[in-house]
């Protein structure tokens, strides 16, 4: 490696004396859970941390009120971004163990700032909010945060050891059948049903999914369905949750829904009307070059990651469209056993535990060397860089 072994001895050294800070941090999120878009504690209690460190913070970025960019330099040279997450669950508080992600992330920001006159560049830690639902990372990637950063380093707490992570690309598409309404005995041949087109739809997409590749999922539920059961709905519609592998094979999901909807309407007289609404999230990018700096690093704290399961498909998330734009990692690393899931009451649980603690002491100091690798070794962010450019699967 091309980074001093001292100077990543001063960043593991950095992370540790801070880590009852860091505790702290992720205890204090833990304990009061913010909904997406709603982080105004966990916005106000990261960024005073950093303030007071020396970081210059930018609060309210990309139109939003609780993302923020922290930022501090060592001289002119590259640039690397620290993401945080920090929103919580409906009922279920912090069990995507966001709280984990905030503060290692901040613990890395604060050991590079540390050691950071040394090694020059500038290092950003980016308030990422809202997660869960709607994706701050696709509004601060769309509002250029981005530009000008060398890498997007984060990890995530998971039930699985695995060096990144199998996010599909994901948006959603509102299908709307018209019809005529009429009596359904009075005017037996007056109406035409937009309820059963739409029914149609459903078993249409029950049979075509079957030969979809792999990484493509159709999820629908009945969003309008009529009014009363003496008229013929004249009107009836369906919410579609779609993913896909890449960017491309969405497009090409998006497209199959409109053909399905358009052969239903031609079979049954009605006029199908398909929206899609919003880009949605791009799928993740990995970037082997960073990915492998990671796991080495992480290595030295007594975590092994892999790849993950081959064919396997996570959900979606935000990171996406980040790596889609710049050289990205998102590690998962488990804080409980694989027959775990996360989105329960006992991730929430680990995401306060003794072993969350250790796990995230470990990514903060596997981030911190990840982020000196990329400021100091010019060939190694090359690497990256060309790494994204050799994948460019949109
Ligand atoms: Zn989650
Ligand atoms: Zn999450």
């Amino acid at each position: 490696m091309s980074a001093p072994d001292d100077l990543y001895l001063r960043l593991r050294r950095e992370c540790g004396r801070r880590a009852d800070e860091l505790w702290q941090v992720a205890r204090a999120l833990h304990d009061d859970p913010e909904l997406a878009y709603e982080e105004y504690g966990a916005s106000r209690l990261l960024t005073g941390v950093l303030r007071r460190a020396g970081f210059e913070v930018e609060q309210g970025v990309a139109g939003l009120d609780t993302a923020f960019v922290a930022r501090t330099t060592g001289g002119p040279g590259r640039c690397v971004a620290l993401l945080l997450e920090y929103d919580a669950l409906p009922d279920l508080g912090h069990a995507c163990g966001h709280n984990l992600i905030a503060a290692a992330g901040v613990g890395a920001a604060l050991a590079l700032h540390a050691v950071l006159d040394g090694i020059a560049g500038a290092v950003l830690a980016v308030g990422t909010p809202a997660e869960e639902r709607g994706g701050g990372k696709v509004a601060l990637t769309d509002a250029g945060v981005f530009e000008g950063v060398d890498a997007a380093l984060m990890f995530h707490p998971g039930v699985h050891d695995w060096s990144w992570a199998p996010l599909t690309a994901q948006t959603q598409v509102r299908v709307g059948f018209h019809g005529r309404a009429a009596h359904p005995t009075g005017d037996p041949l007056g109406g035409i049903d937009a309820l059963a087109a739409l029914i149609q739809l459903f078993n249409v997409m029950a049979v075509s999914s079957r030969r979809l590749p792999p990484g493509s999922h159709v999820q629908g539920i009945v969003t309008d369905g009529g009014s009363a059961t003496n008229i013929v709905p004249a009107y009836a519609e369906g919410l579609f949750g779609l993913r896909a592998a890449t960017g491309t094979e969405l497009d090409t999901l998006v497209a199959a829904v409109g053909t399905w909807s358009e052969g239903v309407a031609a079979a049954t007289g009605t006029r199908a009307e398909v929206t899609r609404l919003g880009k949605g999230y791009a799928h993740f990018r990995p970037n082997d070059v960073l990915t492998e700096r990671f796991s080495r690093h992480i290595a030295g704290s007594g975590i092994r990651l892999t790849d993950p399961a081959g064919g396997v498909f996570l959900g979606s998330s935000d990171i996406g469209n980040v790596s889609n734009r710049v050289p990205a990692i998102h590690p998962f690393v488990a804080i409980l056993g694989e027959e775990e899931s996360d989105h329960t009451p006992a991730f929430a649980r680990a995401a306060a535990s003794e072993r969350g603690r250790e796990v995230m002491l470990a990514a903060a100091e596997a981030l911190a060397c990840t982020a000196a690798d990329v400021l100091t070794d010019a060939g190694l962010s090359a690497r990256a860089w060309a790494r994204l450019r050799d994948t460019d699967t949109p």
